[in-house]
């Protein structure tokens, strides 16, 4: 008898104490499961081009879908890359309208403006507003909190990235180098947000994706797209002004 009940008070301790770290720390078994998931999301900078093409059809090739933050000022004469992104199923974010930095960088009304002007020929084209937005070079140095906050007003979410390429250094690294960069991720970093670019000159990246991404493939990863429903991500944010 004794024995029982002390089996019982053993179980019941042990329940409540997983009810309680469910409710502490807001856990639940399926999301546990979740945050095990291995999540890459690939990131495409500085299209629409020739290249984006070629980048659209490895994505089909191998049934995965990505995210391109295009450059307004590039998608006249490319209106049919931009509608394939948009059609795949793909991602479209903002990389503002010029990609100039003294045009973007000395005002953050400049910076937004450019943002709006992609926006809205996005939207004349393929009829969605996007407000994932990536800075050129990356936020750092760039984003301040009051800065972030004036972003937010209009309903924008800063991506930066975890993991890159290093074809945005220089376009013609050899592909076993832009292979060996882009599965250079920690197995801790979760979820990798990968940096690549599809100008027109980036043929090398063309040519070592289908490894990259068979490499996260055979690695167990699930390729997502980023969205408006996608946690912000950027770098630390250093200065306060
Ligand atoms: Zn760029």
């Amino acid at each position: 008898m004794i024995k029982k009940s002390l089996f019982m008070s053993i179980c019941l301790v042990s329940m409540c104490f997983f009810l309680g770290s469910q409710l502490v720390f807001g856990y639940s078994t399926s999301s546990l499961i979740k945050n095990n998931n291995k999540i890459i999301y690939l990131t495409f900078d500085d299209g629409p081009s020739i290249m984006t093409d070629k980048v659209l059809d490895i994505l089909k090739e191998n049934d995965v879908t990505a995210t391109f933050f295009i450059i307004g000022n590039q998608i006249k004469g490319q209106e049919a890359v931009v509608k394939r992104i948009f059609n795949e199923g793909h991602s479209i974010g903002l990389h503002t309208y010029t990609h100039t930095y003294k045009n973007i960088y000395p005002s953050r009304k400049g910076f937004i403006s450019e943002m709006l002007k992609s926006q809205n020929e996005i939207n004349d084209l393929v009829g969605i507003k996007p407000t994932t937005i990536r800075f050129p070079s990356g936020s750092r140095n760039h984003l301040t909190k009051p800065f972030l906050d004036q972003l937010h007003t209009y309903n924008f979410k800063v991506y930066d990235w975890n993991a890159c390429m290093s074809d945005g250094v220089n376009c013609k690294t050899p592909i076993d180098k832009l292979y060996r960069d882009a599965t250079r991720t920690k197995d801790t970093e979760h979820p990798i947000i990968l940096l690549m670019h599809c100008d027109y000159m980036h043929k090398n990246t063309c040519i070592a994706l289908p490894r990259v991404i068979k490499y996260y493939k055979n690695n167990g990863y699930e390729f997502k797209i980023i969205n408006d429903e996608t946690p912000e991500n950027y770098f630390p944010i250093k200065n306060k002004k």
